[in-house]
């Protein structure tokens, strides 16, 4: 099977020819025609499995050209990084299409994500506390999001986040389709699911997901940083 194969659009086709990936992973393969369909959905597997890509290129899919402000789609996820990492695949994933991507997350200039909000976007990717930060603030309204990822749930839990992402899960419309990305299933996860969740299709791959083979993992010995 290859991109050819899943119902994409030719301005996704070209961005992925573009990045030279031509296979979809099992997850992302899986993924996309459960995704499509509106469902809730829950997608398990070891990290380097693709799982970015198992929820962009569905969600990316099926947004439409808008000129409106408030997003539609609002993804989660633990850390400054990875706000950084999913906003960049989105960019890089929308070469060909015109389609507003925002990164916000605590630590930097909160006024310039302001801003970005005021000029509109389609698709937010944020960490939980400087999100609830814009809520409160009055500039960031939830009315119009459509579709909820909260990536890396185990990692968010793990990190405190709980009463945060049920904050924000509480903020935004119920009629909504969520899904949620992890490597591990655990009792925290399966609660938040039962409570928020409406008859999510699993998408397990935990015995057959194994990393990418382009990964290379390495590890830098670093000495402690010198007295000042
Ligand atoms: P996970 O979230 O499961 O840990 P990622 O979505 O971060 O994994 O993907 C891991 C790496 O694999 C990234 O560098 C990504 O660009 C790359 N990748 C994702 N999908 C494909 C694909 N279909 N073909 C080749 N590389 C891919
Ligand atoms: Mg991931």
């Amino acid at each position: 099977m290859t991109f050819n194969d899943l119902n994409l659009n030719k301005p996704l086709l070209q961005a992925l020819a573009d990045l030279e990936f031509e296979y979809p992973t099992p997850i992302q393969a899986k993924a996309f025609p459960i995704i499509m369909s509106g469902r809730d959905a829950v997608g398990v597997a070891q990290t380097g499995t693709g799982k970015t890509l198992a929820y962009l290129l569905p969600i990316l899919r099926q947004l439409t050209f808008s000129k409106q402000r408030e997003a539609r789609i609002l993804i989660l996820v633990p850390t400054r990084e990875l706000v950084i990492q999913v906003e960049g695949e989105i960019k890089k994933l929308t070469k060909y299409s015109s389609i507003r991507v925002g990164g916000i997350y605590g630590g930097t200039n909160i006024n310039t994500q302001k801003q970005l909000i005021y000029d509109g976007l389609d698709v937010i990717v944020a960490t939980p506390g400087r999100l609830l930060d814009l809520i409160l603030s009055g500039i960031l309204k939830f009315k119009s999001i459509q579709k909820l990822v909260i990536d890396e749930v185990d990692e968010m839990l793990n990190l405190g986040f709980r009463a945060q992402i049920i904050n924000l899960l509480e903020k935004i419309p119920t009629k909504r389709q969520n899904l949620m990305f992890s490597a591990t299933l655990n009792e925290d996860v399966e609660m938040m699911i039962d409570n928020y969740f409406y008859k999510p299709e699993y998408i397990e791959l935990i015995s057959r997901g194994t990393p990418l083979e382009k990964i290379i993992q390495q590890a830098y010995h670093v000495h402690d940083k010198p007295a000042e």
